[in-house]
């Protein structure tokens, strides 16, 4: 039995995406780390930082 889970990358890359909920209208947006924070529906500057729960999960069959 292969019981053990496989290692996967934890580096993250250079640009990565970070998903935020807009405060005023609740979309979701995908701001880079260098772009302003802004949402592309409202142009609220106040938004949420979304929390990612994903599971990672590699099953080689
Ligand atoms: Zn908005």
């Amino acid at each position: 039995m292969n019981g053990q889970g496989q290692p996967f990358r934890a580096g993250a890359p250079a640009a990565v995406a970070v998903e935020y909920s807009c405060a005023d209208c609740a979309a979701s947006n995908e701001i880079k780390a260098r772009e302003p924070i802004r949402c592309r529906e409202c142009g609220c500057r106040v938004m949420y930082k979304k929390r990612i729960k994903r599971k990672v999960q590699f099953e080689a069959r």
